[in-house]
């Protein structure tokens, strides 16, 4: 239709088909879905065994150029493309989507179920709770935080005797370790497995984990932009006994939990990441696990389901697995190990799975390869890089653009200049990042009503120059996978070329020539500054053998530095590395860049003011 309805209305019109229907259309087995609803089903890791002898697919990454606050649009590019690929050019494809925060969607940016002609359906159920995943791992990470400080409260308050008696419970006159508590013994160095045996230095050993009060490190969630929680004190009443500290909450998709749920590659792996999970530090110095608080266990029950990929389907009727959620800033920014797994099985060899990683390729798309890809032993056939003329002409020297303002005029009017300026600089530059791995590049322009025939074409004709394989302009998101056949035709050629993939660093260089080869071969820095605080965490990591862990930089996505404001390609410029984290059971060491807040903020605006229920027909309003 023109002009393109509203998301909500585009959703709307369209009736889903039953998500068993789906299934079968795609391969399922009955026994294999677990349906939420009539058209979202959990999809249970027992395909991955049923179809262990499939061949894989092929796997394209949707990454975009460095964007402006509004977002690219390689949501709507990786659905466009799927719906071309398999509703148009009859190939077997499958999208896999993060699952949104609901920090964005009331926040600054809405929704991220695609948009106009491009997106997965019902969009509100994808934008709002979906199958609860991100309340299973706010749970589980509380869960943590709670453990923690009632362990030190317990701690600070009874003897090592009583703390033993109740940690080691009599029943009938008999005390038992639990398997957890035999764990933390043998970690410990006492190979003893009756309670009455152990030394009264071994019982000190083993029930004070003496976690330092200044050296926790674990914080609490909630998937809500809530700035005021950024630091708070707790332990105020009086039944805390004056044990009150410092602490603070992220969002929900920053938890090292989430980042597990995305890389763990089943029920197993998932458990044991999460019992390696590190908390803190204890007086002496030892890291302190969630497996020492005795809680991974009750954590993977409370993950159980969560670990299982969510199917849904397009506008179009073709399927789409939505799972994992972590943004690309803060955290590696990917969807699921599993959910790549099972759609790369179902597909068979000659069919595509289209993934997204967040933000710029400087940082969505290099955590996918050094991270995801490092983890999943999974390697993609393309890369498929977004671009838009309004985000060209900010990098070409043009305003900045902010959420909530109007465009300014040189995004609506042609100008030729300012354009050819981004494609130069920005998009040449992401073009060479995708290049240092090894893979194919196609340029897709993500087609806005406001851009003219000549600058469409400037921006192919400048991005094959630079190396890109093809680049082609998209329509979908006013015509659906229609307006994306070029795209589909571009990436079904470029990934029948044999690959070349590389990862940048090798996994054994030391975490500061780790940081320091992201920082200058895919940022342009000319150099790193650590601070004290950085260059002590390395070094304590490094004596704990966390040495050989890859890299998760926390760096804004507003720019290839770490200042928001610089476009294009910044250059002459050191970046400073604030502070340096370990997200052990996600198995990254975690730079951050400047100043990254892991909890958003709202603006004055926020997009809730829009968003509202029909109390008669319950037509929920205002979601894009
Ligand atoms: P990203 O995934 O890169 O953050 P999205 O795909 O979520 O971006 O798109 C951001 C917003 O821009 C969405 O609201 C989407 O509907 C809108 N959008 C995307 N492409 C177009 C387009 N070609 N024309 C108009 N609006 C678009």
């Amino acid at each position: 239709l023109t002009p393109v309805p509203s998301d909500i209305a585009i959703s709307r019109a369209q009736t889903p088909k039953p998500v068993d229907q789906l299934a079968a259309e795609i391969g399922l087995l009955p026994e294999e879905l677990e349906a939420y609803g009539r058209s979202k089903a959990k999809v249970r890791l027992s395909l991955l065994d049923r179809l262990h002898k499939q061949p894989d697919g092929k796997y394209v990454l949707v990454a975009g150029i460095t964007p402006t606050p509004l977002g690219e649009g390689k949501s709507t590019v990786t659905i466009g493309l799927v719906q071309a690929l398999t509703a148009h050019l009859k190939l077997n494809s499958f999208a896999c989507l993060r699952q949104p925060s609901q920090g964005p969607t009331f926040g600054v940016k809405g929704g991220a179920a695609g948009g106009g002609y491009a997106q997965v359906i019902p969009m509100e159920e994808f934008n709002l709770h979906l199958t609860g995943d991100i309340h299973a791992i706010t749970a589980a990470n509380n869960l943590v935080a709670a453990a923690i400080d009632a362990r030190m409260l317990h701690e600070a308050t009874q003897s090592d005797k009583g703390l033993f008696s109740r940690l080691v419970p009599s029943v009938n006159g008999v005390r038992r370790f639990s398997p957890i508590q035999i764990c933390r013994l043998r970690r410990l160095g006492i190979n003893k497995v009756d309670p009455a045996s152990l030394t009264p230095q071994e019982v000190g050993a083993f029930v004070r984990l003496d976690l330092d009060p200044s050296k926790i490190t674990w914080q609490r969630v909630v998937d809500t932009n809530d700035r005021f929680l950024r630091k708070i004190t707790v332990g105020q009443a009086s039944t805390e006994k004056g044990q009150i500290r410092e602490t603070g909450f992220d969002i929900a998709v920053a938890s090292e939990i989430m980042a597990i749920l995305a890389l763990a590659d089943s029920l197993e792996d998932m458990r044991s990441r999460l019992a390696r999970m590190v908390v803190g530090t204890s007086r002496s110095g030892q890291p302190v696990t969630a497996e020492d608080l005795g809680v991974s266990g009750a954590l993977a029950v409370l993950m159980k389901d969560a670990i299982k990929p969510t199917l849904m389907q397009t506008l179009e009727g073709t399927p789409v697995f939505v799972h994992a959620g972590p943004f690309a800033n803060i955290a590696h920014g990917n969807s699921s190990v599993l959910a790549d797994k099972l759609a790369l099985k179902l597909v068979g060899r000659d069919g595509f799975v289209v993934t997204e990683a967040g933000f710029g390729a400087d940082i969505g798309m290099e955590k996918f390869f050094n991270i995801k890809c490092r983890a999943s032993g999974l390697r993609p056939n393309v890369v498929v890089l977004v671009a838009t003329v309004r985000a060209l002409k900010m990098h070409g020297g043009g305003p900045n653009v902010s959420a909530g303002a109007p465009l300014p005029r040189e995004y609506i009017v042609e100008d030729l200049g300012l354009v050819a300026g981004g494609c130069r600089s920005n998009l040449w530059k992401q073009i060479q990042i995708a290049h240092l791995f090894g893979v194919p590049v196609v340029v897709a322009l993500n087609v806005f009503k406001t851009d003219t025939q000549a600058e469409i074409e400037l921006v192919c004709q400048i991005a094959k120059e630079c190396g890109a394989s093809d680049a082609v302009p998209c329509h979908h998101w006013a015509q659906g996978g229609r307006g994306s056949l070029e795209l589909a035709q571009a990436v079904n050629e470029a990934a029948s070329k044999p690959g070349n993939f590389q990862f940048l660093y090798n996994i054994e260089m030391p975490i500061v020539e780790k940081i320091r080869t992201i920082a200058q071969k895919v940022y342009g820095a000319d150099d790193i500054e650590l601070s004290p605080e950085a260059t002590a965490k390395i070094d304590y990591y490094n004596q704990q053998g966390y040495g050989t862990l890859p890299i998760c930089m926390a760096k804004t996505h507003l720019s290839l530095s770490h200042m928001p404001d610089k476009k294009g390609v910044p250059t002459g410029f050191v970046l400073p590395i604030r502070d340096v984290r370990a997200s052990i059971g996600a198995g990254f060491i975690f730079p951050l860049v400047g100043a990254m807040s892991t909890m958003p903020g709202l603006p004055t605006r926020p997009c809730f003011y829009d968003i509202d229920l029909d109390p008669v027909t319950e037509e929920i309003t205002g979601l894009f």
